[in-house]
């Protein structure tokens, strides 16, 4: 066996969306990493499509939006829902939302996008490869002791030989079976299994059956084949999801599908037959002193939202930062602790409302399960609020029926377009950030007395309208583009309010 003396800051176990980009958010903030994944190779199954917008948004402020979405390309033109008896019979439906499309350019400076993740994952990982992140595949966590002054874990490659590594945290994002959740006697709540479903994959040349009405998903009203397609590169691959057939062969599979095709003799090549069962299971806690949960390990959900793997990327996010300042000395211990206060309720909140999605296309955002009002679904992922955890509230209101970012702390900073251009999300680097109104020249002192890495930006008197303070007021924003805290004017000692601020968010005593 050998002993690796050098220790890492962050052990990241599991190769999948939500470990990935941990390791990316982690090498952005300095951090060194290193990820284990016991698979030889990232996922095979296609699983989760839509990247979300925020998620985009959080790998723009990481350089890697235009690396997703060039991986993504195969689908720019598939964002549409369709319906039909078959496919061959199936139109496109209108793409409403409630209360209208919005003016994308004036709430995010990004877009979402259909990336399947078979083909995301070796993005993320060729990325956070050539950035020196220390990804191992064919390595498995076997087991790990916490003890005073980190974890150790023991880790087996293929070959049978195994390491010992010491990390000062760990961060499982080790899937929905999370061995390492398991192992900490973490136990889940929610909804438990919600039904049984089947994921078809298969290879047929659709590519001229979609011209003109290419679409995301399409729903199939036929009570002998009822599912719906899924769009994975718009010509030669896609998934059938369904509810009922769950024990038909790969070859039975295969003459279903020229039925719900509604074209008898196409070739049809089913590649795999995935069952799987719909859920909610929320982790009770999403920390146990060193270790972090993150991704399907904290919390599985049912895919009618199209979250899941949205929520673990957030979830790496959030944590990202915290880890880099307790790491550097910059943030106290407790502001670990905020990490499962916030993402959890989120989580929780996420995973229901995914639950209470029916997954039918012509009703998925006028209709739930069991009358729970349904969130906006733009708010649903731009417009979530921490209520508790690194924040200093301040009794504002906030509502999840249509999106309301109006600068209240625990919400994504306000999209403003800056004079040259770019977001108030692009002013946020690895670090806080303050912006202030015009007439808040004071604050650029203060912020300098108070942490030498603050950034201090004076905005227009517009954008303090977008923030909800007067022109010399300020907030303050934290590395993950969340509002901590925020001031409608200048108080009497900016320095001392601010430094009380940071202070009580970081948990420095
Ligand atoms: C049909 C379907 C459609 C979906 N569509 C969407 C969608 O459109 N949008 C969306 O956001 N989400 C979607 N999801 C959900 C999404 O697929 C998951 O939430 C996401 O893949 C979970 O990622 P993860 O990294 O947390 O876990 P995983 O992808 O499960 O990765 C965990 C990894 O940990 C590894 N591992 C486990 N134990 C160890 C160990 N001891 N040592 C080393 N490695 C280990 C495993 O091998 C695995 O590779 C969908 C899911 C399904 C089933």
């Amino acid at each position: 066996m050998m002993y690796n003396v050098h220790a890492h800051r962050v052990l990241i176990v599991g190769g999948g969306l939500a470990g990935l980009s941990a390791a990316l958010f982690l090498q952005h903030q300095g951090v060194r990493t290193v990820l284990v994944e016991r698979r030889h190779t990232t996922s095979p199954q296609p699983k989760a499509r839509r990247i979300n917008i925020r998620t985009m948004e959080m790998f723009q402020q990481i350089g890697i939006f235009d690396a997703v979405l060039d991986a993504a390309r195969d689908l720019a033109d598939y964002q549409f829902m369709a319906a039909g008896p078959s496919l061959a019979e199936a139109t496109r439906l209108p793409h409403a939302l409630p209360g209208g499309l919005p003016d994308w350019d004036a709430i995010t400076p990004a877009t979402a996008c259909l990336c399947a993740q078979d083909l995301l994952e070796p993005v993320l990982r060729r990325i956070a490869e050539d950035r020196g992140c220390d990804i191992r595949f064919s390595v498995e966590l076997t087991e790990f002791e916490e003890d005073a002054d980190g974890i150790e874990a023991t880790l087996r490659r293929a070959d049978g030989s195994t390491e010992l590594l010491r990390a000062d945290y760990l961060i499982a994002a080790d899937g929905a079976g999370s061995p390492v959740r398991r192992r900490l006697g973490i136990e889940r709540s929610g909804r438990g299994t919600l039904g049984q479903a089947v994921n078809v994959y298969f290879r047929a040349d659709l590519s001229e059956l979609v011209r003109g009405r290419e679409f995301n998903l399409c729903q199939i009203e036929n009570s002998s084949v009822p599912g719906g397609f899924a769009s994975i590169d718009g010509a030669r691959r896609w998934i059938f999801m369904a509810r009922d057939g769950l024990d038909r062969t790969a070859a039975e599979w295969a003459d279903a599908l020229r039925i719900a095709i509604g074209v008898p003799d196409i070739e049809v090549e089913v590649l795999s037959v995935m069952p799987w069962e719909p859920g909610m299971f929320v982790a009770d806690s999403y920390r146990a002193g060193r270790v972090f949960l993150a991704g399907d390990a904290a919390h599985v959900m049912t895919p009618y939202a199209a979250a899941g793997a949205n929520t673990g990327i957030g979830d790496a996010h959030n944590l990202a930062w915290k880890l880099a300042m307790v790491l550097r000395g910059t943030g106290g211990p407790g502001l670990l602790d905020s990490y499962h206060r916030e993402r959890h309720a989120l989580g929780w909140y996420v995973a229901d409302q995914s639950s209470i999605r029916t997954g039918n296309l012509r009703t998925m955002n006028q209709q739930s399960t069991d009358g729970t009002p349904l969130a906006d679904p733009i708010a649903f992922i731009l417009g979530q609020r921490y209520e508790q955890g690194a924040v200093i509230g301040d009794g504002s209101s906030h509502t999840m029926s249509r999106l309301d970012l109006a600068g209240q702390p625990g919400t994504r900073v306000p999209h403003y377009r800056l004079a040259d251009g770019r977001s108030t999300l692009d002013l946020i680097g690895t670090d806080f950030v303050l912006l202030t109104g015009p007439d808040g020249v004071v604050w650029k002192d203060a912020a300098e007395q108070v942490r030498p890495t603050l950034e201090h930006f004076r905005m227009d008197e517009k954008w303090c309208v977008t923030a909800g303070v007067e022109n010399t007021g300020a907030i303050l924003i934290r590395p993950d583009q969340i509002i901590a805290w925020r001031t409608p004017e200048l108080p009497a000692d900016p320095a001392r309010v601010l430094a009380e601020s940071v202070g009580r968010i970081l948990d420095l005593r």
